[in-house]
């Protein structure tokens, strides 16, 4: 006997498309292919008509604390609804709200937090010394923490001087880093500019942080990362400019990748005259030629990966009398395969393997989440039963992220997620979780090895 069977789907992989039946057993898949050759299962699930594909893999989500109001108990709910099957959140070396001064108390302090979550976690180290300590880092990997990410902006961020010290000791050590590239000059000064103008309307935000201010750091950090021959991740890169400035060092995906978020590709900067301050994350919201610049460059390749960026913050935190007073970061995880899916797949005609590498495989690859983001029999039986034929209405009403409102209100998508399965158990069936707090576990990563390349399915 085996325990469950997913019959008469469309299995869907980074590589192909093609009917089958998946065989659950235990946490993990036992088999892809004919359910007559299986042995006996105890449940069946019936999939006819719907695609079965990874869940997602969404490598770049906040929660619990600093910059986020989501617990690992409401952000994963958001998240299961949503499709997503595991993330990779932020243990900070210091935080404003704490007394600790470690990469490890962050780390710890993650994992007892995460011990809420109801699918699979792991956390980036989050570097906010111009000079971190080799044994720190060492000790993050022993922890399964096998990436780092440092700001070139905030106060918390480093110097390009303290971005190599950080990347020659990640290099040594075949990790990864990931870097938050804005110039902290060019939009301190714009800032303030808008400041004495008195420009508080969140219409001209995106003035503030412009796209040259976030390629050109994004150019200094990937020079520096191939001089020290770090493996470099790119984060939310948000439009054209950037974007080429990360394609201009790269040629293969052996040591630079780059992601950019659910929202660059959906939402161009109209969204602050619409939404006004609760679309306000950093980098900001762009033109619409940036969104087929987006596409064009994960179409070949140049982007590897599509993540949310979740913050959670409420509408009462979000909306302010000028935008600068506005916290900053959106919600993301409960819409963020539909949305992605309608942008994609429907409205611009790329394959489900595309939208299966960019949001599951590449990003499990790439962070070294050995037994995610596939559906290969021996690995973790982490999958969504999603409808891609199914409309729905986006409403915030349906939230289960502490935040009370969605940038993409009012939106109609087409397809949705109608199963959601970590480790062999549902946890999402007809938008209803079915597990307690605690199903998730913390998963260890490996130090990815990259030297593979690209894949590149559209
Ligand atoms: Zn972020």
């Amino acid at each position: 006997m085996i325990d469950i069977v997913i019959s008469g789907g469309r299995v869907v992989t980074a590589d192909r498309i093609f009917e089958a039946d998946i065989a659950v057993d235990g946490e993990q898949i036992a088999a892809i292919g004919d359910a007559e050759t299986f042995p006996d299962a105890r449940e069946r699930i019936d999939a006819d008509g719907k695609l079965v594909m990874p869940g997602v893999v969404d490598p770049h989500v906040h929660l619990s604390g600093p910059n986020s109001m989501d617990t690992y108990a409401t952000g994963s709910r958001a998240a299961a609804r949503g499709g997503v099957t595991t993330v990779c959140t932020f243990a900070w070396q210091t935080r404003e709200d704490t007394d600790w001064t470690s990469l490890q108390d962050g780390i710890e302090y993650q994992r007892k937090e995460g011990q809420r979550s109801i699918i699979d976690f792991n956390c980036h180290g989050v570097i906010t010394e111009e000079a971190i300590d080799s044994e720190e880092i060492d000790a993050a990997l022993e922890n399964g923490v096998t990436s780092f990410k440092l700001f070139t902006a905030y106060d918390f961020g480093v110097s390009n001087g303290g971005l190599e010290h950080a990347f020659e000791l990640v290099s040594d050590r075949e990790a990864v880093v990931l870097v938050h590239t804005e110039d902290p000059t060019i939009c301190s000064r714009l800032e303030n500019r808008q400041r004495q103008n008195g420009e508080t309307d969140p219409v001209t935000y995106p003035d503030a942080r412009p796209i040259h201010a976030e390629a050109m750091a994004a150019d200094d950090a990937v020079r520096l990362a191939k001089e020290s021959g770090v493996q470099y991740y790119g984060v939310h890169t948000s439009g054209a400019e950037s974007a080429e400035a990360i394609v201009a060092h790269r040629n293969d995906g052996n040591q630079i990748r780059a992601e950019t978020c659910t929202h660059y590709t959906a939402l161009d900067r109209s969204a602050y005259k619409e939404h006004g301050c609760l679309s306000i994350m950093a980098p900001p919201l762009r033109e619409p030629s940036d969104q087929d610049a987006l596409f064009a460059y994960l179409k070949d390749g140049s982007l590897d990966v599509v993540s949310t960026d979740h913050v959670a913050f409420t509408r009462a935190t979000k909306d302010a009398d000028a935008w600068w007073n506005s916290e900053f970061g959106i919600n993301g995880l409960q819409r963020s395969l539909p949305v992605f899916h309608h942008e994609s797949v429907v409205r611009r005609g790329f394959s489900y393997p595309f939208l299966v590498e960019k949001m599951c495989t590449r990003p499990a690859e790439t962070f070294g989440f050995e037994s995610k983001g596939s559906l290969t029999p021996g690995t973790d039986a982490d999958l969504v039963v999603f409808d891609p034929n199914k409309k729905q209405h986006i409403s915030a009403d349906n939230n289960e992220s502490v935040a009370d409102y969605t940038v993409y209100e009012g939106k109609e998508v087409t397809g949705k997620v109608d199963l959601t399965m970590v480790r062999g158990t549902v946890v999402v069936e007809d938008n209803e979780v079915l597990v307690k707090e605690g199903h998730g576990e913390y998963c260890k990563r490996i130090s990815p090895d990259w030297s593979a390349g690209g894949t590149n399915s559209v």
